[in-house]
This record gives structure tokens, C-alpha cells and sequence, in this order.
């Protein structure tokens, strides 16, 4: 087998791994199942591609977002790594031609959702391939105990049926205790399985929360009172813009972002905001996976969201690059009941949920016994319009059939239209009767576009139509002539959700909502809203360490930066005006040291309490009484 750190040195050019990497690969080249927690960003793609590549032939990797296998497959393309993906929503061309690179091209890695699972023949071509390795990313998705159950994610098991000997290397960011034994028995670990967990610990970053009645203010304040990069959360799409412009109106430099803009747009700002052009991004919690900036110092959460779970990782995207930065999250006493009242509203009546499952069989012109394995492109807005449902209890009814297994609701819209050519060169030449513009947009394309001929290509319409200075419009029937006349495939980018049926329609009779998915989730859910709401309103005990605690972390310690512990080394530093305690006794020692005093001596000095000596030394530097140059440390004039 190739040595792991060559591999990471040729293909991604680093020298060295980072914590825990190293050992969940060698745990799972040596054969063990494996899960491996670390927290995001800290690296859990290279810890699946490295051992991949060591393993050698092909790795499988189940994964829940087709947005993010994209960017994988994309990146790993740029190190030289063949990759194909396979998700329910591709054509069958798509398809074709993802199995001949697969198969012919020799690639490393297949990039699959898990719905795929469920289809005998797909698993019967992997098993045909003979993968050496399985890994499941984004694992917490298998279990019901997790923020993000996906009922599909349980395809999975079939796959470890099928493969045999195959290890398996689960990844996740988050887990608790319950959830990581329930990704082991979910995915069947053997015995001499090993579990890797990185301490979920930040030690750059100060946990505050901000008790606030006119948040907008206070966030202002924040923003103003802190400098670097930041990001804003709300739940609410329409609050971003707002919050962005009145930021703006202050003298802020801001922009906002949330799922319903144009793909374009979202670029656009998410580049600005990466590149240092804008400095606060309001957005909902559609921004911030797979972006990672380092030097984000500042994360406010304007509203709380319905778990530690999601706070943690949202919070977790300050402070990348390990310079103190900050997570705050501001807080009023109304946002507990705002909060349980958005859980009722993901769990509508019953029979509503059932009136909904036939009302969307019928708009989607399925019968009863029709429909096992399809996809659908399922017009939401239209829908809504027709039958005078309310959007959102659509949408949560939607999510809890998918939960219940009767039908998917996949919301994941394509970002760009495809075009892969149909023909050789030769034949383009030949091709008789196509009008000047599609002649036109076809020269324009093979021009921007390298590789048309081999794999499906994104295009953007908008920017074709700009380079030859015409509409868009015209770029779009060019493309649809030259797909008429058999020049190319063209698959335009959907505005549409789809519906996967990953059972036939059934009668109305027999939809049942199981407990595991209503009132067993509604319970949990509640459970972990309940968590959020302690962190928030409880300041009897360090923030940190009570969130830890929560995810599992043994003996985790005070943080001594939140807003309790901060509270608490303040008080402590009044109560302290009695010569006797050590903050005095350090105080003093600094006064007959006007001079400055090196690191060293100061640990000397206070060697009978080191630590306590060291945390207030921290602090203190932290708060601007001491300051810290040329190796000395000296009081603050
Ligand atoms: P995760 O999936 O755990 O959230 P990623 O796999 O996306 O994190 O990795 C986050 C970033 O860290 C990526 O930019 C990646 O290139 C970088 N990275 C990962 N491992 C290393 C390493 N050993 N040395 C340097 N950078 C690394
Ligand atoms: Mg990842």
C-alpha cells in the first residue's frame, strides 16, 4: 500500500495531517470499521479521499447533498482524481455517460445519494466493481436520533449486504452519544471497530450570549464594537434583507443571502463576501456549508435555531484560522415560544399530511399501483395555487412522508443548465440548416467551454448571451434548435423541487404516518429545543462546558471566555479587592514591576497556582489591563 503521507503530498501538495486524520485512516486501512467525529472544517473529505486512494480501485461514498458532491467531484478533478457521481435526478444520458467514465475512464471515486440505493440493479453494477472502501459522510443522517434524519440514508444497509468485506468509514461533524452508537449499529460495524472523536473544543472562540429586546440595535452595536468578517443568521429570508439594509444604513458594509436568490446572485455575494469586498453577510442557514472562509471573526445569531447541534456548526464557522473571533447569540425571552411554535408548524394534522399525499399523486397524474422508482419534477408554486394549500404546511407535509418513506420531496433545484454534444467534430461540420444564431452559440460554446464533447458541461446562458452581445432569450432557443436538431443534449437548468416515489402510490387507506415519525420526532425535537433554550437562559454554569457536555465530550472544562465565565472572573476580580486573592496578588506583583516582567518569571513567581495564575494572566491580557511586547509582560498605562 502507498505511504498515506505521499498520497496527501502529491495530490493535495500538504505536508502534514491534521489532528485525528492520520489515525482514522490507518484505523480504516488496517480494516476496521470506522467513525470519525471532528468538527466542520476540519478536514473529513481528505480523511476519506486519502484512504480511498490507499485502498486503490474505487471508493463508494454515500452522501446526502447533490450540491456537495458536485464541489467534491469537481475538486477532486483538480488534483488529478477521476470522480463520477450518481443522483436520482440525472438523465439517463447523464447516467450513461457517468458509467462509461466510471468504467473505462477508471474512476476512483463514485459519489452516489443514498436513494440510489434502493434500486437492485444499481446495486448489483457496484457490486460489479468490486469497491474497496465504503464511506458514508454526513452519517448522523442515518439515525432517527439525529438533527438530520434522512429515511433513505438507510438504503445503506442493502450496500453493506451486497459488499462483504468492505470496511466502512462513517464521517460526521456532529454526534451525540446516542447518535454515534446509532451510526454504528445502523451501518452494522463489526467487532474491532473503532470511533475517533476530536475534541469539539474552540479555543479561539469567545461564546456570548447577548440578553437583547431591540436586537437590531445590539447587532449594530456588535458589528460596530468588532472588526473582520462576519456573518448574521436569521431564520427568516425577507428579515436578511431588512437586517442587511438597515446595517447599510448605519455605515456597515453588508449584503444578504438566502436560498430563493438567483444562482447567480448568490455567487456573486458569496465571492464579494469571501474576497473582503462586503464584510457582514445576513443570511439564513442555506449559507455557510462547504464555504470555508478562515478569518470570519465575528458570528451573530439574530435568532436562536432549534439545536445545539445546528448552533454549534453555525457558530463553528468563526475562527477558522484559530485567531480569537466570536460567536454571539442574542436573546429574548419571546424566542423560546417562537421557536416551539415553528416545531408545530412541521407537523400538520395527520390527515392533512394524507390529504396532501393524494392531492400531489393526482397533480403529478400518478395512479394508484404507478410511480415505484420515478422522479418527478413537481411544481410547488403551482400546486399551492391549484389547491389552495399553505406553502409551508405543503412543504412539512411533504417532509414527513419523505420521512414516513411514501415519497421523497427533494428541494434541491440545478444551479446551471448542462450540454454535453452528441456529435464528433467532423459531423458538426456537416450539420445542414441550423439558423446564424444557433451557429453562433454553438462557435460561442465550444470556445468557453473545454470538453463539451466528452461529459455534460455546465453552461450559463446569461453569460453566452453577454459575450455575444445578445438576449438571453435568444441564447435559449439557439440551444433548444440545436438540441432539435440532435447537435446536442440540453438539459436546462429546473426551478423545480422534485418527487422521487421510492414506493408506488399507494391507496389512501393504507398512508400511515408511523410514531417513530411524528411523535417520537416531535418529542425529540422538543427535547433539543429545550437544550438550545438552557444554553441560552441558563448562566448558573459556564456556556462551553454545558455544550460539551451535551455532545458528549468527557470532562470538559470552564471556557473561561463566555459571557459567564467572563462574569464570573470579574466578580471574582471585585470581590478580590482583599490583598489576599491571587487576581490581587498579581495586580500588585505588576505595579512593583512597572518595567515588565518576562513570561517566565511570572510563572515562577506564582508557581504554587500555576494554572489559576496562567487564566488570569490570559484574561487580563485578553481585557487590555496588561499588555504583552517584547517578551515582557507589563500593566497597560
Ligand atoms: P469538513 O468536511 O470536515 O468540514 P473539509 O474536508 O471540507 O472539512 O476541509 C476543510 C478545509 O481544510 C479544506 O479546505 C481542506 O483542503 C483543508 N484541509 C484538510 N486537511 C488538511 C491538511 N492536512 N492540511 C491542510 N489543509 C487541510
Ligand atoms: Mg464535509
Amino acid at each position: 500500500m502507498e505511504d498515506i503521507h505521499k498520497i496527501l503530498k502529491r495530490h493535495w501538495g500538504y505536508d502534514s495531517f491534521r489532528p485525528l486524520q492520520e489515525e482514522i485512516i490507518r484505523s480504516v486501512i488496517s480494516g476496521h470499521d470506522t467513525l470519525g467525529l471532528m468538527p466542520t472544517g476540519g478536514g473529513k473529505s481528505i480523511v476519506f479521499q486519502v484512504a480511498g486512494m490507499a485502498l486503490g480501485n474505487l471508493t463508494v461514498v454515500v452522501s446526502p447533498l447533490i450540491s456537495l458532491m458536485k464541489d467534491q467531484v469537481d475538486n477532486l478533478k483538480r488534483h488529478g482524481i477521476k470522480a463520477v457521481y450518481f443522483h436520482s435526478a440525472m438523465t439517463p444520458v447523464e447516467n450513461r455517460v457517468a458509467w462509461e467514465t466510471l468504467v473505462n475512464g477508471r474512476a476512483r471515486f463514485l459519489y452516489c445519494a443514498p436513494e440510489r440505493l434502493s434500486s437492485e440493479r444499481f446495486l448489483s453494477e457496484l457490486r460489479a466493481l468490486h469497491p474497496t472502501l465504503l464511506v458514508v459522510d454526513e452519517a448522523h443522517c442515518i439515525s432517527q436520533w439525529g438533527y438530520d434524519f434522512r429515511p433513505s440514508f438507510l438504503n445503506i444497509k442493502n450496500l453493506r449486504k451486497i459488499l462483504p468485506g468492505v470496511n466502512v468509514l462513517a464521517l460526521t461533524a456532529t454526534a451525540t452519544p446516542d447518535v454515534a452508537r446509532d451510526i454504528r449499529r445502523q451501518l452494522a460495524f463489526a467487532a474491532g471497530n473503532n470511533t475517533f472523536q476530536m475534541s469539539f473544543t474552540r479555543h479561539n472562540i469567545s461564546y456570548l450570549v447577548k440578553s437583547s429586546d431591540v436586537k437590531i440595535d445590539d447587532c449594530g452595536k456588535i458589528l460596530h464594537r468588532t472588526t473582520g468578517s462576519a456573518i448574521v443568521y436569521v431564520r427568516n429570508r425577507k428579515r436578511t434583507r431588512e437586517i442587511a439594509e438597515y446595517l447599510l444604513s448605519i455605515g456597515i458594509s453588508a449584503t444578504f443571502y438566502h436560498a430563493g436568490l438567483e444562482y447567480e446572485e448568490k455567487e456573486k455575494r458569496q465571492n464579494e463576501w469571501k474576497a473582503g469586498g462586503i464584510r457582514v453577510m445576513v443570511a439564513t442557514n442555506a449559507f455557510g456549508m462547504g464555504i470555508d472562509k478562515p478569518d470570519v471573526r465575528t458570528v451573530v445569531h439574530y435568532d436562536m435555531p432549534p439545536s445545539l447541534e445546528e448552533y454549534y456548526q453555525e457558530a463553528g464557522r468563526a475562527g477558522r484560522d484559530g485567531e480569537p473571533s466570536f460567536a454571539i447569540l442574542l436573546y429574548t425571552r419571546r424566542d423560546k415560544s417562537t421557536l416551539r411554535r415553528n416545531i408545530s408548524k412541521e407537523f400538520p394534522d395527520k390527515k392533512v399530511v394524507a390529504r396532501i399525499y393524494e392531492r400531489v399523486a393526482n397533480f403529478l397524474g400518478m395512479a394508484i399501483g404507478e410511480g415505484y422508482g420515478k422522479v418527478y419534477p413537481f411544481d410547488i408554486d403551482a400546486f399551492v395555487r391549484t389547491f389552495r394549500e399553505s406553502h409551508d404546511t405543503v412543504v412539512a407535509s411533504l417532509r414527513l412522508l419523505t420521512r414516513a418513506g411514501y415519497m421523497e420531496y427533494i428541494d434541491e433545484r440545478e444551479n446551471s443548465s448542462r450540454v454535453l454534444i452528441r456529435m464528433t467534430r467532423q459531423e458538426l461540420y456537416d450539420v445542414a440548416g441550423l439558423s446564424a444564431e444557433a451557429e453562433r452559440v454553438l462557435g460561442k460554446m465550444l470556445r468557453l467551454y473545454p470538453g463539451l464533447f466528452m461529459d455534460y458541461v455546465y453552461i450559463n446562458e446569461l453569460r453566452i448571451g453577454r459575450e455575444l452581445q445578445v438576449d438571453t432569450e435568444v441564447v435559449y432557443k439557439a440551444l433548444l434548435e440545436l438540441s432539435r436538431f440532435k447537435v446536442i443534449y440540453y438539459v436546462p437548468r429546473s426551478r423545480m423541487p422534485y418527487v422521487y416515489m421510492p414506493t408506488s402510490r399507494e391507496e389512501p387507506k393504507y398512508i400511515q404516518i408511523p410514531r417513530s415519525v411524528y411523535e417520537e420526532r416531535l418529542a425529540r425535537l422538543e427535547e433539543r429545543i429545550e437544550a438550545m433554550i438552557d444554553y441560552a437562559s441558563d448562566a448558573s454554569g459556564c456556556r462551553v462546558r454545558r455544550m460539551l457536555a451535551y455532545f458528549g465530550e468527557p470532562d470538559p472544562h470552564d471556557c473561561r471566555r463566555c459571557d459567564v465565565c467572563r462574569k464570573a472572573s470579574v466578580a471574582s476580580g471585585k470581590a478580590a479587592n482583599k490583598p489576599s486573592t491571587l487576581a490581587r496578588r498579581i495586580a500588585i506583583f505588576f505595579d512593583a514591576h512597572p518595567g515588565g516582567v518576562n513570561p517566565r518569571i511570572f510563572e515562577a513567581e506564582f508557581s504554587d497556582e500555576a494554572e489559576k495564575a496562567m487564566g488570569l494572566l490570559k484574561m487580563m491580557l485578553h481585557e487590555g489591563m496588561l499588555e504583552y511586547s517584547g517578551n515582557m509582560i507589563r500593566k497597560k498605562r
